[in-house]
């Protein structure tokens, strides 16, 4: 495309919140053959929320919401933060008793001391309580640290995930103590603009770390059939170059940390405008207003823009 061109399309890109970082990627943009989807906070909204706290151990309930909200008191995770906001709005009825607290509705005073916290990206967080080992995150955390998931409790995770949600396992001092169901909504254009990039020839692929079923029932939901499931950070990056093989082009759209490595080494990276600030570094494209739709926006652009020159 001429100079002119590719300024007009980023002037008209602008305008409509959707930013291009060069003329290549503009270019790029309309041979798009695959585009990968990050599930949580690209096609979901990333905000999740706590529907089930189920207690497996004789312990209280109110003593395991403690407990599990300190160990993801430390972490950045969207699932953690709808752990603290749950545990949080639980000790807060308990607060209404209790009028020395003076009915401050943002308190955290009942949050218990944490150490040698650690976040384990793809599996959830460690750390230690009362010098006791906490383990708040995924069966593979679980796997990795020995301890035994029962009959009953493992069912109780699958039919969390086939209804979309995301089950974390709560172990405590070795033992497994409970299970939090986390829903995150899928974003309300997310289907019809999954329909409409078929139409126009794309084939939408949905990449995430979370678990294959939840990610199956998610996709399904969305109308994508291509999913990647339980892959770790790392290993997104390595989805995009898979596709691109064939010498297709491959656009990633992400918001998080662990997207931008795909953001990076996809031919048009594309962010959510409400994602960390290392994805929108990463991407060639920011989509300033976070909806999808935009990902259209970008790819008609292009194409719009190179038709008009040739
Ligand atoms: P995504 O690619 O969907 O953004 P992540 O790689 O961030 O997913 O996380 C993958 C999985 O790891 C989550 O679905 C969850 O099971 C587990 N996990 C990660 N962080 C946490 C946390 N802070 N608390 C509990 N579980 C976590
Ligand atoms: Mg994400």
């Amino acid at each position: 495309a001429t100079p002119t061109a590719i300024m007009v399309a980023t002037g008209v890109g602008a305008k409509n919140g959707v930013l291009i970082k060069g003329g290549d990627a503009l270019e790029r943009a309309q041979k798009i053959k695959y585009v990968i989807f990050d599930k949580t906070g690209t096609l979901t909204q990333g905000k999740a929320t706590v529907t089930t706290a189920k207690v497996f151990s004789g312990m209280d309930r109110g003593d395991f919401l403690t407990l599990v909200a300190s160990a993801e008191s430390c972490s950045e995770h969207p699932l953690g933060k709808a752990i603290l906001e749950y545990a949080r709005h639980f000790h807060f009825f308990d607060d209404l008793s209790d009028t020395k607290n003076g009915h401050s509705n943002k308190s955290f005073d009942w949050l218990l001391e944490v150490t040698d916290f650690s976040a384990l990206p793809g599996h959830g967080v460690q750390c230690f309580i009362d010098g006791k080992k906490i383990l708040v995150g995924n069966r593979k955390l679980m796997a990795e640290n020995g301890i035994t998931v029962e009959e009953h409790v493992e069912k109780f995770v699958v039919d969390l995930e086939e209804s979309a949600e995301t089950g974390i396992l709560v172990a405590y001092d070795d033992d497994l103590i409970g299970v939090m169901g986390i829903a995150d909504p899928l974003k309300r254009e997310a289907a019809v603009v999954i329909e409409g990039l078929k139409k126009m020839g794309v084939v939408p692929v949905m990449v995430t770390g979370d678990n294959w079923r939840t990610a199956q029932a998610v996709a399904k939901e969305v109308g994508i059939t291509d999913v990647k499931a339980e892959v770790m950070p790392a290993g997104k990056a390595d989805v995009v170059q898979s596709l691109q093989k064939g010498g297709s082009l491959v656009a990633m759209v992400g918001d998080g940390i662990n997207d931008s490595p795909a953001l990076a080494a996809a031919d048009v990276g594309m962010a959510i405008g409400a994602g960390t600030d290392i994805a929108i570094e990463a991407a060639d494209y920011v989509l300033m207003r976070s909806s999808l739709e935009d990902v259209i926006t970008a790819i008609d652009l292009s194409r719009k823009t190179l038709q008009r020159i040739r």
